[in-house]
């Protein structure tokens, strides 16, 4: 008979670990499958995350490796495959992924959110020939250059920041005329020379054979249209859930797991946790604190049921 697992967790990000950890420390028989052969989701490839308490400036890629590092020291036992459906049946939760079959009594959903397109004429062409998602990936490859950044929030306004230190000038498209980023980060932002912040502004193409030449933007309030002279496009218009395998299984929104802060979920015994969960407030903190919750609610549900 197949080995029945207490716990699953999907997804190796701060949710994720922080649930192996807790899960660990609660001697649950846990398993965490994870996706990438990095553990650490989204935040390593943050350049400097500053707002974790007590690891000012730490790299993204020492935290995600610092979160895998604890949950490795405690024990938790990984596999690397990647989740195609869970089904319920009842008291067993089965998961089924590309190389093998699992089953527990119980499921944490901790599979985070994926960068969002823009969905405009070049953005597919020209992806990996100076289009990108990851500022700290492939920023390196644009020094002494000329980049936009296209995006409002935390993402964009760090990129810009980020760019601003290798590239001869970054312009900052937002389609509205305020910042969604934190204060902060706009203050370090505004005092940068060699950032445009090019307000009320979208993005239409993306022009270039072979490899980005120019970007083509129109002002939303005047009707405006410019070519921008660009080598490089860095897209950070937002995240979509990694839900797809748990279509149909449990309820969403948008995308997102419909789970409060406990973790529970429409279905008794599945759990979401992090990024892929409806919340206010996405934020490594926030997901850590989601992990620890929902193995609290899973132990909960174990003694139960
Ligand atoms: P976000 O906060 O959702 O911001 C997305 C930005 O893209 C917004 O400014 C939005 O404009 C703009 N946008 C969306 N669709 C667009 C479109 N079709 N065309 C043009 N612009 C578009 O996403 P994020 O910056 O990727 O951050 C994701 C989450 O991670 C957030 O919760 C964020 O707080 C968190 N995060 C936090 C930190 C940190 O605390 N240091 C760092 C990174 C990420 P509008 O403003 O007009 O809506």
């Amino acid at each position: 008979m197949e080995h029945i697992y207490d716990l699953v967790i999907i997804g190796s990000g701060p949710a994720g670990l922080a649930a192996a950890v807790y899960a660990q420390r609660a001697r649950l028989d846990t398993l965490v499958i994870e996706k990438a052969m990095v553990s650490g989701g989204q935040v390593l490839t943050t350049y400097e995350v500053d707002n974790y308490p007590g690891l000012p400036g730490i790299g993204g890629y020492d935290l995600g490796l610092k979160f895998r590092e604890h949950a490795d020291q405690l024990g938790a036992a990984f596999a690397e495959d990647d989740v195609v459906r869970i089904e319920d049946q009842g008291k067993i939760k089965r998961v089924v992924c590309g190389h093998e079959t699992y089953e527990a009594r119980t499921l944490i959903l901790a599979t985070g959110a994926v960068h969002r397109k823009l969905g405009i004429p070049g953005e597919e062409e020209l992806a990996g020939a100076g289009v990108s998602y990851c500022a700290t990936c492939d920023g390196a490859f644009f020094r002494n250059k000329v980049t936009a950044v296209i995006g409002g929030g935390d993402v964009a306004v760090e990129d810009a920041i980020f760019l601003a230190r290798m590239c001869s000038k970054v312009y900052l498209i937002h389609r509205r005329h305020e910042l969604r980023a934190a204060k902060s980060l706009q203050e370090t932002l505004l005092g940068l020379e060699n950032v445009e912040v090019v307000w009320d502004t979208v993005a239409d193409c993306i022009n270039g054979e072979g490899m980005v030449k120019s970007l083509s933007v129109t002002n939303v309030k005047t009707g405006e249209k410019t070519d921008l002279d660009v080598q490089g496009v860095f897209i950070a218009v937002g995240i979509s859930p990694e839900s797809k395998a748990f279509e149909g299984i449990v309820d969403m929104d948008h995308g997102y797991i419909k789970a409060g802060e406990d973790g529970v979920t429409s279905v008794p015994g599945i759990f979401a946790a992090g990024d892929v969960r409806t919340k206010p407030l996405r934020q490594i903190i926030t997901a850590a604190a989601d992990g620890a919750n929902a193995v609290t609610s899973v132990e909960r549900y174990l003694i139960e049921n």
